[in-house]
């Protein structure tokens, strides 16, 4: 009842204070609460720990009426409402994990406006009581929170959300906020768009999160990896582990267990009891590592993950920077880190291959994986890098990975040459499926039964590699996927085959850059293959 004691004319600034116990504004908050306050619309892109909620909150005190929340996360609008009456403002919220007694009390409670803050999973809205109750009351604001769900093309879609533009067709006057983490420009345009959000002002804060280190590692020995990272850089630290597939998230965690780490696993295939259990503790007790699918982790608001860490390769650089955005909400230095390998590329490309959709959905999802892959090969600062990608421009950051040990650029012209013409040449065999370890064979001479089968020893290119090592030729075969020089066949065996471009690498006329990792992680290489 904290708005009755605020009085009728209080303002931002004073519900600031007396409500959240804050003296200041951030960033572009005072800004964006006024724009509501005063009855315009706004959308917002805030980087995950901006400070999202307070724009739409303390609008919703100051205006009358209640403001109604749109938020797919139902599983966190218990702790929304819990944190919000303990600063003693009346929120409650409708979802279909309410029995009807506890629904009705919640339309009772809006009905007789005693409720500053309704929050409405977006699903409540097909059923058309929802809207006539909404007609019934008074409502000051409508937010929609992870606007981004909007976005067909993201990682996050509900279709549930294409349907909001109803609150603007069947509520005109009222004025909307629409906030997301997500920050591409097409994502941006799509939202305003599909929310019909023609008249909003945008408020577009920069996403740079200086207290995070990003580090991007060849996969070798993954898990060994991690625990190398847990135990040196991050004993007794919280943390995200994200994996692709639950049987990788179940193992993961076996293995931190069984070397002392508090591990716990969370993917959609758990008993949503267990999911729930584990989320708690992770959000509850200290130091406890989270290894998880992607299905974790949106709308978690824990100031002290310390790091997040990817043993796959991510879809895209949105979906990379909101998982690793996770980490350090608290402004205290905290890791990104993310090893990957050949066999990303190829399991990516090829998922893409065989998704359903059209072919300009596959399109999309290729160009976001070459953005992804762009990030992971870059020899330049991987902040620059990934801030460029929303947008912004930025200098060298000296505190990521390719800052601190510069990669080298060098002539991969040659390797090139001698990796593509072996593809040539075993693309000539019909109906035979080689892979990138029976490619790197053949270069560094090695006799295999399968070499030996299909008498690979007399092909030309036999043994011409030995100048590199087997990690390195990995490496040429991973990055001439990621520049598009070598690709995947359809056949759905990883079968790698040359592309329209390759022929000009063929006759000399494309010279090819490669990375060569930086000493650390050269080392690393030699130590994993004793
Ligand atoms: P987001 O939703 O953008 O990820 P939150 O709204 O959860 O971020 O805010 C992140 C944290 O910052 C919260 O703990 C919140 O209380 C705090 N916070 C937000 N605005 C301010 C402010 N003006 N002053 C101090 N702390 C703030
Ligand atoms: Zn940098």
């Amino acid at each position: 009842v904290r708005k009755a004691a605020l009085g009728p004319h209080a303002t931002a600034i004073e519900t600031l204070e007396k409500v959240f116990g804050y003296n200041s504004f951030r960033g572009q908050q005072a800004e964006i609460i006024q724009t509501v306050i005063d009855g315009g619309d706004a959308l917002v892109l805030m980087p995950t720990g901006g400070g999202k909620s307070l724009c739409y909150q303390i609008p919703a005190l100051v205006r009358a009426g209640t403001g109604v929340v749109i938020s797919p996360l139902i599983a966190l609008m218990q702790d929304q409402v819990d944190a919000l009456s303990a600063v003693g403002a009346r929120a409650a919220f409708l979802n279909s994990t309410q029995d009807s007694a506890e629904r009705s009390r919640v339309e009772r409670a809006f009905l007789a406006g005693e409720l500053d803050m309704l929050y409405l999973a977006p699903e409540r809205l097909r059923v058309s009581s929802t809207a006539d109750l909404l007609d019934a009351g008074h409502i000051s604001l409508f937010a929609i929170d992870e606007a981004h769900c909007v976005s067909q093309w993201g990682h996050d879609f509900r279709p549930d959300y294409l349907q909001l533009s109803m609150l603007h067709e069947r509520w005109p006057t009222i004025p909307r906020i629409a906030l997301t983490a997500t920050a591409t420009d097409v994502t941006h345009k799509e939202i305003a768009s599909k929310l019909q959000l023609g008249d909003a002002k945008h408020f577009v804060s920069s996403f740079d999160r200086p207290n995070i280190q990003y580090r991007i590692e060849p996969k070798l020995q993954p898990l060994q990896q991690l625990l190398t990272l847990l135990r040196t850089e991050h004993p007794g630290d919280a943390g995200i582990v994200y994996c692709l597939s639950r049987a990788s998230v179940e193992k993961t965690a076996d293995f931190l267990v069984e070397n002392g780490i508090t591990a716990l696993p969370y993917h959609a295939g758990l008993d949503a009891r267990v999911r729930a259990a584990n989320q708690s503790r992770f959000l509850r007790e200290e130091g406890v590592v989270m290894v998880a699918t992607i299905a974790f982790g949106m709308g978690i608001d824990k100031p002290d993950v310390r790091f997040v860490a990817h043993l796959d390769l991510p879809k895209s650089v949105e979906g990379y920077y909101q998982e690793t955005g996770r980490a350090g909400r608290d402004g205290l230095p905290s890791t990104a880190w993310l090893a990957y390998g050949l066999q990303d590329v190829v399991q990516q490309r090829r998922m893409i291959q065989q998704s359903e959709g059209d072919d300009a959905f596959r399109r999309r999802l290729s160009a976001n994986l070459d953005a992804m892959l762009a990030l992971c090969e870059t020899i330049e600062c991987r902040r620059m890098q990934l801030l460029a990608y929303f947008g912004e421009t930025s200098t060298p950051c000296g505190n990521c990975d390719t800052c601190l040990t510069p990669p080298e650029s060098i002539d991969g012209t040659i390797p090139a040459q001698k990796l593509l013409s072996t593809v040539v040449r075993l693309h000539r065999e019909r109906n035979q499926r080689f892979g990138a370890g029976h490619l790197v064979d053949i270069l560094m001479g090695k006799t295999t039964p399968r070499t030996t089968q299909h008498k690979h020893d007399q092909l030309a290119t036999w043994g011409i590699g030995q100048d590199l090592s087997e990690q390195e030729w990995r490496g040429v075969v991973r990055q001439l996927l990621a520049q598009g020089l070598l690709a995947v066949n359809s056949d759905g065996y990883g079968t790698l085959i040359v592309t329209e471009a390759s022929a000009s690498v063929l006759n000399g006329s494309r010279p090819v850059r490669l990375r060569r990792e930086p000493e650390r992680a050269a080392k690393a290489a030699r130590k994993s293959k004793v």
